[in-house]
């Protein structure tokens, strides 16, 4: 019976598979991505939950709502009423 001692070489777990990172670029600009795919741009660039108008922290009860939203509550409002005008 051979003494217990460290284990010899353990099997080293493969590389993770990284294809989840190398996404093809879907549209020629930024601004035909999706509201989710800007807001994990503006997650990447460290800005995520600003307000893209006026650059305010867009509230936090706002953000678990929707969390793709850009703009602050107020921003927001005011761009659909000009939308709707
Ligand atoms: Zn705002």
């Amino acid at each position: 019976m051979p003494p217990s001692g460290p284990p010899a070489a353990l099997p080293v777990p493969a590389a993770r598979c990284s294809t989840a990172r190398t996404m093809p670029a879907a549209g020629p600009a930024r601004r035909s991505a999706t509201p989710r795919q800007a807001a994990l741009q503006r997650l990447d660039a460290g800005v995520y939950g600003d307000c893209v108008d006026c650059g305010q922290p867009i509230a936090l009860e706002r953000l678990r709502v929707q969390p793709a939203a850009e703009r602050c509550a107020a921003c927001q409002a005011a761009r659909e009423r000009l939308r709707r005008a």
